[in-house]
């Protein structure tokens, strides 16, 4: 299984990316995580992307490709993945399909998260994170006590809210999203590859219309 998850941020890319994966027992490939790790650790690349990230902004395309050849390469990656956070543009898009003809690697699917604005936008700002163990929360609709702390970690690690999860970031982000990422829209529904999801209600309905997606293939336009 070969997918790409397309969606604005906050779309809830990330939360299916971790039911897809105990579905189909492939990883997870996040550009987004990938370079947070990179700027947590301090390297020269993470140097870099760092005050793209922190302005919203999408980091420089020669950097992100150089992440995802890498990842790409690695073995888990061989039985397939799921793209979460890339292509985010036209270049990533080529760069891409160019690499996984190489390896004879086709996308099965592109997955398109479908989902309203103002909902996007109380995600993005409910939005907080076990520095821990990584697990996603939202404070508007998960119970997690004043200050908010992880049910999952048995320490009850306090979350933190992502630098560009605030409201001044998110606005930027959004329009960059428009401007550069919904153009792959029609650019994968003319490979026949998209798949319409409607992204709201509950995580596990949203995974359901997922599965019957790819599963049943029902091919969709724009
Ligand atoms: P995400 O976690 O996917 O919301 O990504 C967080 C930030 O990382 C984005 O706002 C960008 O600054 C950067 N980023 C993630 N993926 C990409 C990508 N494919 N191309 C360029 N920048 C990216």
């Amino acid at each position: 299984m070969r997918l790409i998850l397309l969606g604005a941020p906050g779309s809830g890319k990330g939360t299916q990316s971790q039911k897809l994966i105990e579905r189909y027992g492939v990883p997870q490939i996040s550009t987004g995580d990938l370079l947070r790790d990179a700027c947590n650790r301090g390297s020269p690349l993470g140097l870099k992307a760092k005050a793209a990230m922190a302005a919203g902004k999408l980091v420089d395309n020669a950097i992100v490709l150089g992440i995802i050849r890498e990842r790409l390469a690695e073995p888990d990656a061989r039985g397939g993945f799921i793209l979460d956070g890339f292509p985010r543009n036209r270049v990533q898009a080529d760069a891409l399909g160019a690499l996984l003809a190489e390896i004879k690697a086709p996308i099965d699917a592109v997955v398109l998260m479908d989902i309203d604005t103002n909902v996007l936008f109380r995600r993005l700002t409910g939005r907080r994170v076990c520095p821990k163990c990584k697990r996603v929360y939202n404070i508007y609709s998960d119970a997690l006590g004043d200050p908010p702390r992880c049910t999952n970690c048995p320490e009850r690690t306090l979350l933190v809210q992502r630098p560009d999860d605030r409201e001044d970031v998110i606005g930027n982000r959004l329009k960059v999203y428009a401007a550069e990422t919904q153009p792959l829209i029609e650019y994968y529904a003319e490979q026949g590859l998209l798949r319409h999801v409607d992204a709201e209600g509950s995580v596990d309905d949203v995974f359901a219309r997922i599965e019957r997606a790819i599963t049943g293939g029902a091919k969709s336009g724009t």
